[in-house]
């Protein structure tokens, strides 16, 4: 397939490129873009063969469902079977942003995109140029994250071209997505709305606007044998690079030590490894490759880098990464469930 590639800056949006990427998507095509979380891959979520060609481009399980992106809240009355008021109150809240809301679907939204499942996660992305695209192909476009399956999400245009080049018919080139992980699923379907994933709305700014929410018990630990998941798509691993990934948490000075003894054992057996460090730590690891992801105190630039740091990784052949855990205060809890995930919960504590 020929792919076109799309320059657009997001803060001089050239609106007849996004007039033909719209167009693509209401012939039934597949763009690329870019929104505050990740990129994401989008195609008419009305249209049942577009939608599966989401699936073939990223090899992604059918049993995976997808999110649909619209434009704001006036867009989830005809989506929605159901809108409770908590609902609103969050739409309200942090629409246009990184939460997508989980609700009882209606019919006019084809089961392929929910996996058979009787809900859809909707969400209204800020990105400028995601809400451009969406208002002008005045549909809802179902989008994934713009990554192969299996690999991290895509945060800079490059990671998606490395993956979807000749897949897609159109990857719009808009500069990094700046989040860098993706939104916060929240089931709003039950009494107590239930955090499907962390993501770019924190727990802490949901408890703000809601009396009541939990989290799944599944997010930050390895699901039993037997779990269930709520969503199909929990039990994938997700996020993963190549590497290895082994989670070191504790103090600081703790963690450094740790993985200096991690490192000399590893490197004697010739096995190329890299540190993912911060900026409090970064002076300790001096013999091998190490990428600073951030201040601890801030895990805003922590989750910001996270997903490059793993491909980056991955193009220069480290076998083995390890991440230092931060912790899991706002967006700290997403950062800490993609690098657990990613470790297949392998986790060493460092005393
Ligand atoms: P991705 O599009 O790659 O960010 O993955 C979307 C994720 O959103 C899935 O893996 C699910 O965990 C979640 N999701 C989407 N739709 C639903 C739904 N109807 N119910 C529960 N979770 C959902
Ligand atoms: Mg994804």
């Amino acid at each position: 397939m020929k792919t076109e590639i799309l320059k657009i800056q997001s803060d001089n949006i050239d609106n007849e490129k996004i007039k033909y990427a719209a167009e693509v998507l209401r012939g039934g095509g597949l763009v690329a873009f870019p929104t505050e979380t990740v990129y994401g891959l989008g195609a008419d979520a009305l249209d049942e063969n577009a939608v599966k060609k989401i699936f073939e481009a990223k090899g992604r399980p059918s049993d995976n469902p997808l999110i649909v992106h619209i434009a704001g809240k006036e867009d989830v009355y005809g989506l929605a079977a159901n809108v409770p008021p908590k609902a609103q109150i969050l739409m309200d809240r942090f629409w246009p942003g990184p939460l997508t809301l989980v609700l009882e679907k209606s019919d006019k939204i084809p089961s392929v995109i929910t996996a058979g499942l009787s809900t859809v996660g909707l969400r209204a992305p800020s990105h400028p140029i995601a809400l451009a695209l969406i208002r002008e192909a005045g549909i809802p476009i179902a989008a994934p994250s713009a990554n192969l399956s299996g690999r991290p999400s895509p945060t800079v245009p490059k990671h998606v071209i490395d993956d979807l080049y000749g897949r897609v018919d159109v990857i719009i080139d808009g500069g990094n997505a700046n989040i860098g992980v993706e939104s916060t699923v929240l089931d709003v379907t039950a009494d107590v709305p239930v955090i499907l994933r962390p993501g770019g709305v924190s727990f802490e700014q949901l408890k703000d606007v809601l009396k009541n929410v939990t989290m799944d018990p599944s997010l930050m630990k390895k699901p039993a044998g037997d779990f269930v998941p709520k969503a199909p798509g929990m039990k994938y691993t997700h996020y993963s690079p190549k590497a290895d990934v082994i989670v070191v948490e504790g103090e600081p000075e703790k963690v450094a030590e740790k993985i200096n003894s991690l490192i000399a054992e590893y490197q004697s057996k010739n096995i190329p490894v890299g540190v993912l460090a911060t900026e409090q730590t970064k002076e300790f690891y001096k013999s091998v490759p190490s990428i600073t992801l951030g201040d601890r105190l801030e895990p805003e630039t922590i989750a910001a880098n996270l997903f490059k740091a793993f491909r980056d990784f991955d193009d220069i052949g480290i076998k083995v990464i390890f991440a230092e855990a931060i912790d899991n205060q706002g967006i700290g809890l997403a950062v800490m469930n993609r690098m657990k995930k990613a470790a297949g919960y392998n986790i060493i504590k460092a005393v």
